[in-house]
């Protein structure tokens, strides 16, 4: 969120000449004046070059409305700076992570942070999650990236489907793109939150264009708040309740939430839009049952591990009908994952989750089949099914 000031920073302007040298971050500094000037604002830039502080508006003579700043930050960080002529490296890229100057300040600021974590190796951590991430957003601008989807499924009518999932693929041979070495690359350098607003418009298009579908898209924890990008997006579902109505947002909380005053207000303003709340993998990660009281999700997805250990033949845990029964007791309806075999769907089903997913109920692909048959999610988490 922009403060009074209206000064945006480089965050990661130390550690991009500590990875790449001096005359990269200057690139990258002056690829992001260029920028802001293209986006109509006129700055002043500090001498150590990583500062900008927005002055006001070219067109406009005046201070820039703050709407018109909410999403600059994420813009800006969403863009692949080419760094291949200068590194010699073929395809590389980095990006600046820009942050308003009260923002929460990203993980990794310079080399000190990344080594306190990752001891010697944490440069070329760096480095290498920055190409990752280059490649990722060059697929989106290239119209490379798509999501597969995959339903969520009732145990005993599988002709019944409560939502499909969108997950992120990227068209990129060879590039080792998947989301299980992307997400976490995202979150340590502090651009989750700008992938998962790419992934929410494409989300959203997608609803758009498709009036029967009901989807769901994945979020960071660091996504949700209402600081940033997610502010204009309320705004446009509060207008738009059959859109609203449609779309189910999944927090995935492969880091932990730092601030749950901010994802209470989140949740909060999310459900008045009509819009339905996930919380995902839980039992896994950093979701407890504390979050879950105060998150007040209407779905809570228990994550593939407690079917999996049920199923075990030696030692089987059966704490799945325990952790459904607490789940549906403090208000959430169920949806059991990694459901791979009928014998795994008929045990989540005895331990008290109708709502199933996995691929025994369908993997995740390019086409989505059975979305006319979705049921509006609102009455079946009404109904607690
Ligand atoms: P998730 O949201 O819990 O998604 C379920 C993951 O389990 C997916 O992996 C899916 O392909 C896989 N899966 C589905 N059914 C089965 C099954 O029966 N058995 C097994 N073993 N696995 C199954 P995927 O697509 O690789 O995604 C991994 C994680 O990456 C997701 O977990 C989610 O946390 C994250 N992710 C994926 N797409 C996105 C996205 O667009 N945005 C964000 N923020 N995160 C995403
Ligand atoms: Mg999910
Ligand atoms: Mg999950």
């Amino acid at each position: 969120m922009p403060s009074r000031a209206f000064e945006i920073e480089i965050s990661n302007f130390e550690l991009i000449a500590a990875c790449w040298g001096p005359g990269v971050a200057d690139h990258v500094a002056h690829r992001i004046a260029t920028r802001l000037c293209e986006f109509g604002l006129r700055i002043e830039q500090d001498t150590a070059r990583r500062r900008f502080r927005v002055l006001g508006d070219v067109a406009h003579d005046g201070p820039v409305p703050e709407d018109r700043l909410a999403d600059l930050s994420y813009r800006l960080t969403a863009e692949p700076i080419d760094i291949e002529a200068m590194t010699g490296e073929p395809g590389a890229g980095v990006h600046a992570v820009m942050t308003w100057q009260n923002d929460e300040p990203p993980r990794y600021r310079g080399p000190r942070d990344v080594r306190r974590d990752h001891g010697d190796d944490g440069l070329s951590l760096y480095r290498n999650d920055m190409h990752l991430i280059a490649r990722a957003f060059r697929c989106a601008a290239e119209g490379r990236m798509a999501a597969h989807w995959q339903p969520v499924r009732h145990h005993a009518d599988p002709s019944r489907i409560l939502y499909h999932e969108g997950l992120v693929r990227f068209d990129d041979p060879g590039a080792g793109l998947s989301p299980s070495t992307l997400f976490p690359a995202l979150e340590r350098t502090g651009i989750a939150s700008t992938f998962d607003r790419v992934m929410v418009r494409h989300v959203l298009d997608e609803l758009r264009a498709h009036p029967d579908a009901v989807l769901a898209v994945n979020i960071s924890a660091n996504s949700a708040h209402l600081n940033g990008w997610w502010r204009g997006v309320l705004t446009m579902l509060a207008a738009q309740p059959d859109l609203a109505a449609r779309l189910v947002v999944e927090i995935t909380e492969t880091e932990p939430i730092t601030h749950i005053h901010d994802a209470i207000a989140f949740a909060r303003a999310l459900r008045a839009t009509g819009a339905t709340l996930a919380l995902d993998d839980f039992g896994a990660g950093f979701t407890s049952i504390r979050q879950l009281m105060d998150l007040v999700p209407a779905l809570v997805k228990v994550d593939g591990l407690f079917l999996q250990r049920a199923m075990r033949d030696r030692e089987p845990c059966h704490s799945l009908p325990h952790l459904v029964g607490l789940i549906r007791e403090l208000g959430g309806t169920v949806i059991v994952e990694g459901v791979e075999t009928q014998t795994m769907a008929d045990l989540a089903y005895v331990s008290g989750a109708v709502w199933q997913q996995g691929y025994h109920h369908g993997r995740p692909s390019a086409a989505r089949r059975g979305t006319e048959q979705a049921e509006p999610v609102a009455r079946i988490v009404a109904g607690r099914g």
